[in-house]
């Protein structure tokens, strides 16, 4: 396979060799793009290697918010101490993708820009309300991560366009958020079915929730109906039950190798009860603010 290899050390680099550029891949930690080229899935005429770009490193604290730049790798989120101490839940979702040699190379940018429904980081990422940026020569645009995902394998990104940033709410006091994720071994195991959730509790009650699954369909999927339902509602085991039953009736998964269709759907009302459960307990027992 022959292919022009571009290493650009700059953002204003890459946006400028993007821009008009025909046939390109972009390659950051390259977990999957070396093995969807080994196999022939693509045969890009450019690959253009970001790992050098240091502005797309690192994690930075802002005013009411956490950025992750899209080159952190699945072992330094994992390893975050500001990260554990203020989203644990993504940090949890990180420590479960592949094998420590695929979490040292793999990144959070290669995870959302590769679009697989099973993503790992994804539904916690959702859960913590992320927010991408989108950088290009024409300019920058923020989007919410939901609306990033067209497809299996398929993003909304424009030609031109890069995941500059990634943004997400901290967990504050009152407010907790959890991750799950079902697969057919203990490591190095595809998620048959993965989620999170977060909640805020006040005064007893839930004030907020947000909850989202991957490989239930052809995207992650954020439950929009569900978390306005749990609004005003107890956290108690009756609610995260019929929470988890409406997500059940709401997910359309597949039947693949990994699984039926109907057992996914079992296992996202699982992983809903589960979560619900564990977030609504941290947010009434622990306080992760400053
Ligand atoms: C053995 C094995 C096990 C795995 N296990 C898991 C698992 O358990 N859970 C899981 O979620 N994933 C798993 N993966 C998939 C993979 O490791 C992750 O998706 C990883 O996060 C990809 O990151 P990367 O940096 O290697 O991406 P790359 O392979 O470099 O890129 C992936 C895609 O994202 C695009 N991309 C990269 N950076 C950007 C950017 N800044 N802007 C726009 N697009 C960008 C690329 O063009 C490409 O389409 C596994 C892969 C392997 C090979």
């Amino acid at each position: 396979m022959q292919f022009n290899y571009h290493s650009p050390k700059s953002e204003t680099e890459l946006a400028a060799l993007l821009n008009g550029m025909e046939d390109y891949c972009l390659l950051a930690g390259g977990t999957d793009v070396m093995v969807k080229m080994k196999e022939k899935l693509i045969s890009p005429r450019n690959l253009v290697d970001v790992s050098g770009i240091e502005s797309l490193k690192g994690i930075r604290e802002t005013a009411g918010s956490l950025w992750i730049g899209p080159l952190v790798t699945h072992r330094e989120l994992m390893d975050s101490p500001v990260m554990n101490k203020k989203t644990a839940a993504l940090c949890l979702a990180a420590s479960e993708v592949g094998s420590p040699q695929i979490r040292n190379a793999g990144t959070v940018g290669g995870n959302i820009g590769n679009a697989s429904p099973a993503a790992d980081t994804v539904p916690a990422l959702l859960a913590l309300d992320a927010k991408v940026q989108l950088n290009s020569a024409n300019g920058s645009e923020n989007l919410p991560l939901d609306k990033v995902f067209v497809g299996p394998g398929r993003t909304c990104l424009k030609s031109g366009q890069y995941i500059a940033g990634i943004h997400v709410s901290p967990v504050a006091a009152g407010e907790g958020a959890a991750f799950a994720k079902f697969g057919k071994r203990k490591a190095l195991a595809c998620s048959i079915v993965n989620g999170a959730a977060w909640v805020r509790v006040q005064g007893g009650v839930i004030t907020a929730a947000r909850i989202a699954l991957g490989s239930v369909g052809p995207t992650p999927v954020r439950l929009y109906e569900t978390e306005k339902w749990l609004v005003g509602r107890k956290p108690e085991p009756a609610v995260f039950a019929e929470a988890g039953l409406q997500a059940e009736q709401s997910v359309r998964p597949i039947d693949d190798v990994r699984c039926t269709a109907t057992h996914r759907g079992k296992l996202a009302r699982v992983t809903v009860q589960r979560c619900l459960e564990a977030a609504t307990k941290q947010a009434m027992e622990v306080c992760v603010c400053e």
